[in-house]
């Protein structure tokens, strides 16, 4: 059995103690919360949209280290990347968590340092919850959205 330790790399931690992004960007016009009741993690991503493409991202709230530090990579590898990029890299991600599949990790470059997760079932919640809350907010859903 792989140790827990193994779990928080360093970039993880580093991550969690000082995430990216963490803000309401000042035009944004999407938005969605995200709850994982198994953890405890409640984080609100933020989107500002030009179009098609993801202008700029934030996102507050809180959570255990791997949420944070998903939440903050997730807003560091989408800004910028329009709604089928954004789509297609959670799509990756979330194979690479879940140990199914093949995920590119060349694809993932960063978010590599996730696939420890997968040895860990119940942190899937907590690594996929800012991406699920990305989702409903690219599609513009107000509801709030339960890994449950
Ligand atoms: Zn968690």
């Amino acid at each position: 059995m792989p140790e827990l330790r193994d779990l928080y790399q360093e970039v993880i931690l580093e991550h969690s103690k000082a995430p990216r992004n963490y803000k309401e960007p000042a035009h944004a016009n999407h938005r969605a919360e995200g709850y994982n009741p198994l953890c405890g993690d409640r984080f609100t991503v933020f989107l500002e949209m030009d179009g098609d493409v993801v202008k700029d991202i934030g996102f507050q709230g809180a959570g255990c280290a791997i949420s944070k530090a998903s939440a903050s990579m997730m807003t560091q590898t989408v800004k910028g990347k329009t709604k089928a990029e954004a789509h297609r890299i959670f799509e990756q991600f979330h194979e690479l968590v879940t140990g199914h599949g093949h995920a590119s990790e060349a694809e993932l470059g960063k978010l590599a340092v996730f696939s420890g997760v997968s040895e860990f079932p119940v942190r899937v919640k907590c690594a996929t919850l800012a991406w699920h809350t990305l989702e409903a907010a690219l599609e513009g859903k107000q509801e709030k959205v339960s890994t449950e």
